[in-house]
């Protein structure tokens, strides 16, 4: 099932371009319902027009969001970083940077540089402590798109990520399931209008299955939680003004933001010149 959390929360099925109220009242009713081993009931009649709906992050409170940070081999090599995942280990996302599908990110500073990374990201269905890869896909309940906005800099992973708004997630959250293989997925991320990532999810160093096993070797992984697999080449810089806009094969939808910087102070941390070194961002229309 294409599922969408949406207006104050519930939860519905996508079926073409209506959504039809499934008898769970949200998302997080839907997750213990799969845990429980109960089938998805959806509501008799038609259901609502897509367009009728204000649609929602999918699961607006997770106990936490976990990321990996260079997945992918040629971003790696963009950011001419010495290390990749099985190095780093992960990183934590406050839950409060979650932003709804089509919401506006707010850039904070006007003297730093923020980047797009679109990313998979996945759901958890079921509690998961020190499970094998083997069993690790059976504790993903769905999956759904992510876009893991980052300040560049020196500053510690965890700050630059966290900023409110800096984690649009959905629309939908689709069943795993429905959505199959997730080392088979096909990525493309536009900002205004320019395709800047376009990538397959063959190419992450640690896959799904190994990246859940390892986050639950660290901690324990409860129903809600989010995992995010990493971006692959092509991030680049925000501008005020600008759209965002990632696709996943498999999601049905595409997840949208806008870029706001109208409300900007100077950074009061010093990590500008440290960290990684991005690319130089791609040369913009009309600039
Ligand atoms: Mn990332």
């Amino acid at each position: 099932m294409r599922l969408v959390s949406y207006d104050d929360g519930r939860v519905g099925c996508l079926a073409g371009n209506r959504v039809i109220p499934l008898r769970a009242r949200t998302m997080r009713d839907a997750i213990a319902r799969w845990e429980a081993g109960e089938p998805a009931v959806q509501e008799h009649g038609d259901g609502i027009p897509l367009r009728d709906v204000r649609l929602r992050v999918p699961v607006a409170d997770p106990s936490k969001i976990i990321a990996a940070p260079v997945n992918y081999r040629d971003h790696q090599a963009e950011m001419s970083s010495d290390a990749q995942v099985g190095a780093l280990g992960f990183f934590l996302k406050a839950p409060s940077s979650l932003l709804d599908p089509g919401g506006t990110i707010r850039l904070p500073y006007h003297d730093r540089r923020f980047d797009q990374e679109g990313e998979l990201a996945l759901v958890i269905g079921r509690t998961a402590c020190r499970v094998s890869e083997r069993d690790a896909l059976s504790y993903v309940f769905g999956y759904t798109g992510l876009l893991d906005i980052t300040m560049r800099g020196g500053e510690d992973r965890s700050t630059r990520k966290s900023f409110d708004t800096f984690t649009p997630m959905g629309p939908t959250l689709v069943t795993a399931d429905e959505f199959g293989d997730p080392g088979e997925v096909e990525l493309r991320c536009w900002v205004s209008g320019d395709l800047r990532q376009n990538a397959s999810t063959r190419d992450l160093i640690w896959g799904v299955a190994r990246l859940v096993s390892y986050a639950s070797s660290v901690m324990t992984l409860h129903p809600g939680d989010v995992i995010t697999t990493g971006t692959p080449a092509g991030v680049g810089p925000l501008a005020d003004g600008d759209t965002v806009r990632l696709e996943l094969s498999g999601l049905g939808l595409d997840l949208t933001a806008q870029v706001a910087a109208d409300a900007t102070i100077a950074s009061p941390t010093s990590g500008r010149n440290r960290g990684p070194v991005p690319p130089p961002g791609p040369a913009r229309r009309g600039a």
